[in-house]
């Protein structure tokens, strides 16, 4: 168990926010990570709405639902505390997820990608990938 709590910190769930080091599993997507309780609980809401649908054999029992909009959660009515709170979250998912793009692509550096294989995988010119990435200047 100590040991656990001695792993140092390599990436955080982007949902919670956790590090490694405070959490059992972590489990890597491209550039985002999602941690073992986050997992439980997507299972217990996936599990909850495939019920209520088939209980109820309506869509929307409620307007109350937060699943009404599960891909635009900034369409849902929500209060300016929980909005605020939410953009800390939104931005540290993004600055992991920026810099997780650094390190992948510094791996395609390291086994012999050119600039312009990275800017074409990327969507980007050549010239914009070497800025963004190559930390030269
Ligand atoms: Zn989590």
């Amino acid at each position: 168990m100590s040991e656990v709590k001695e792993r140092s910190t390599i990436a955080s769930c982007s949902f919670c926010r956790k590090p490694n080091s405070e959490v059992e599993k972590l489990v890597a997507g491209p550039g985002v990570f999602i941690c073992d309780g986050c997992v439980a609980l997507a299972a217990q809401v996936i599990a909850g709405a495939t019920s209520t649908s088939a209980e109820s054999g309506e869509s929307a029992e409620s307007g109350e639902s937060a699943w009404d909009s599960p891909v635009a959660p900034w369409d849902r009515e929500m209060s300016l505390d929980a909005v605020l709170a939410t953009l800390g979250s939104v931005a540290a998912a993004g600055e992991q997820a920026e810099r997780n793009l650094a390190l992948w692509v510094a791996k395609a550096r390291s086994l012999g990608a050119t600039w312009s294989q990275i800017g074409q995988a990327l969507g980007m010119a050549r010239q914009s990938a070497w800025e963004r990435f190559s930390g030269e200047e």
